[in-house]
């Protein structure tokens, strides 16, 4: 079976966890590894022969437009990360459609194609911000890929379905992908990505993937982040929490993606919704 594999494009120094230690003022001072980061990405994609989605952030595009070129045209989709990593829920329902047409100009106007997904800032999607989608589907986005059903301090819808739909509102459709999560004593274990693969075993990962594609017969969708393979990267100070979930086990992330691009089949997300000649 055919799963998802989704990258966020943002540097190392954009996560959530240090908004507050690294305000966006600096950031253009910042020194930037991102070109670094996403080549080692490249590379391990090429080696596995993977095509995935990069969910990019205009701030990046509208900096580095060769390096999304390039990552297009070795066959992979580009799609939004939003502008400057701000959360959805942060935003009023204007802002956000600003937020969202800028980013999309900027991934545009970088390689010269339509762009059709979207993900938001740290699965910035709840309950109070769900008019998002309707506004999402009206500026043109056919997928998106934020909902995370789970119980988090920052975000989740925990009674959210657990796998791709559509969802019709007021008039509009638009493709809902929610990043993978197991079901275990009636709790939906997040397995997707990030600080979640960093922090289980790659077998465990392994086994669940397995399971959502045989037991369930459904696509897992899986993400990263290229500063997850830079365990070199500048150590900034935050609070213990936030510094744990951006640091741990920098060192081996990049062995346990290589175990699962051995072990399953990887596509882009438009891939998996069938959104044919668009991925
Ligand atoms: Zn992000």
């Amino acid at each position: 079976m055919l799963n998802a594999l989704s990258i966020d494009l943002e540097d190392y120094f954009h996560v959530s966890n240090f908004e507050g230690y690294v305000p966006r003022s600096r950031w253009s001072f910042m020194p930037l590894r991102i070109e670094e980061s996403t080549m080692k990405v490249l590379k391990l994609l090429s080696l596995y022969r993977v095509k995935a989605t990069f969910f990019v952030l205009g701030w990046i595009a509208e900096r580095m437009k060769s390096l999304i070129r390039e990552i297009r045209s070795a066959g992979h989709e580009i799609a939004s990360h939003g502008y400057d990593h701000r959360l959805a829920y942060e935003m009023s329902p204007e802002e956000f459609r600003a937020d969202i047409r800028r980013s999309k100009s900027a991934l545009e106007n970088a390689i010269g194609e339509r762009i059709y997904g979207y993900r938001a800032t740290s699965y910035s999607v709840v309950r109070h911000n769900f008019w998002y989608l309707q506004i999402l589907a009206e500026e043109g986005f056919l997928y998106d890929s934020s909902i995370f059903p789970v119980y988090h301090d920052r975000y989740g819808i925990p009674e959210w379905d657990r796998f791709p739909k559509i969802v019709e509102d007021n008039g509009h459709t638009i493709y809902e992908v929610p990043p993978s999560t197991f079901k275990i004593l009636g709790y939906n274990l997040p397995i997707a990505g990030g600080g979640y693969l960093r922090l289980f075993p790659v077998k465990f990962l392994a086994y669940c993937i397995s399971k959502i594609n045989m037991n369930e017969r459904k696509p897992a969708v899986i993400y990263f982040h290229p500063w997850e393979l830079d365990s070199d990267q500048p150590r900034i100070k935050i609070p213990l929490l936030k510094s744990f979930r951006h640091y741990n086990n920098l060192h081996n992330t990049e062995k346990k993606i290589a175990h699962l691009l051995k072990n399953f089949s990887f596509g882009t997300i438009s891939e998996i919704i069938s959104l044919k000649g668009r991925s």
